[in-house]
């Protein structure tokens, strides 16, 4: 089988710590080079990982390194030009989240490799747990009946060394929603099937952030279905561990410390005969979510997770920033 080339577009944490692994970690992958704007980062990051060749330019890398698909995992106000260079150049584009920093570049960044004939990702590694595919599929199989409400709770401490621009800086996009409620609105909208269409949200700031940055965030969505779902994230507590939970009309399912980069946490379902613990197996999220990247690239299904599911989150996060600020309740559009 022929090895997927991968070129890194930003020397980043989430990098170092997750994606290579996940990339290296596939038989029929490889990494051919990084870009990094800072020449001695990358250096550093290609030493310390075996990478043949790092740039300082992304149009440099594409042009002269052997790449069929890039990584962008820079601060997010460059996504959107790096992913159009890409797309350019004919190369698939797996991208982080949030995809851009408005819907009208994440919709031209979707349109760009759809016109190219790229595979075109987004990392939102949580649909890729084993815990909220169990949780989707027993709500297929009709184990708690209807779903009436939702509750996500991703309330978390952000690690020291992460609290850089993202709690300082807005032209990066700074901030709580477009970190960490963009993954919970994917989610929710992967296990349910459904979509956000309306949203009232208040946020905090000042703890951790300036005051105008939040560092917060509670609120509700409509969901297409009547369903009603809250949501709670943020980067300033300690101690509050995270849980996913989903309602019905016949039994409720409570997924424990599931809102996670890593395999953790326990799926109960809770029904008149009583409480059960959910066998969920405990594959790591990043190395699942590249394979099927690869998947998608050789034609074999569609890659879940799209550039269209990263343009609606971004859309849905968007709303409750709005909602946040002005205190009223925002309807998104399709
Ligand atoms: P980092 O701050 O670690 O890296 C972002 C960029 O900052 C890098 O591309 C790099 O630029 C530059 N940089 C890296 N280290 C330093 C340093 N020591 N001093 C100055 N600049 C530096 O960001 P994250 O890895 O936390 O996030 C990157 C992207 O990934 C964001 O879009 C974020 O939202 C997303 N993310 C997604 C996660 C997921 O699970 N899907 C989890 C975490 C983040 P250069 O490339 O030019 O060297």
């Amino acid at each position: 089988m022929t090895k997927i080339r991968w070129g890194l577009i930003g020397a980043s944490t989430i990098a170092r710590q997750n994606m290579v692994k996940a990339i290296t970690a596939q038989p029929d992958a490889e990494i051919t080079a990084i870009m990094s704007r800072d020449h001695e980062r990358g250096q550093k990051f290609a030493a310390e990982f075996a990478i043949p060749m790092a740039f300082t330019a992304v149009e440099k890398m594409l042009h002269d390194a052997p790449i069929d698909a890039v990584y962008i995992s820079t601060t997010n106000e460059l996504h959107h030009g790096q992913t159009l260079l890409a797309a350019a150049a004919k190369k698939h584009v797996l991208c982080e989240k949030p995809l851009a920093l408005t819907v009208a570049e994440a919709t031209q960044m979707v349109a760009a490799c759809r016109q190219a004939g790229v595979v075109f990702g987004t990392n939102h590694h949580l649909r890729h747990a084993p815990t909220h595919g169990k949780i989707r599929a027993l709500i297929k199989d009709g184990a708690i009946g209807k779903p009436l409400y939702a509750r996500v709770f991703h309330s978390t401490y952000l690690p020291l060394n992460l609290q850089t621009w993202r709690i300082s800086n807005p032209d990066a996009g700074a901030g709580v929603i477009l970190d960490i409620t963009v993954h919970d609105i994917d989610t929710l909208r992967f296990v349910l099937d459904d979509e956000p269409v309306a949203t009232i949200a208040r946020a905090t700031g000042g703890e951790m952030t300036p005051q105008h940055i939040p560092d917060g965030v509670m609120g509700v969505w409509e969901m297409k279905s009547g369903l009603l779902a809250q949501f709670h994230s943020c980067f300033t507590t300690k101690y509050a561990g995270t849980a996913f939970e989903v309602h019905g009309t016949k039994g409720s399912i409570i997924g424990r410390n599931v809102m996670s980069q890593r395999s953790v946490g326990e799926v109960y379902l809770r029904t008149e005969t009583g409480e059960e613990l959910v066998p969920t197996s405990h594959d790591n999220l990043y190395v699942n979510l590249v394979k099927l990247f690869h998947q998608a690239i050789r034609g074999e299904q569609k890659f879940a997770a799209s550039g269209a599911d990263g343009l609606r989150s971004l859309a849905v996060a968007l709303a409750v920033a709005e909602s946040s600020r002005t205190g009223q309740r925002v309807v998104i559009g399709d």
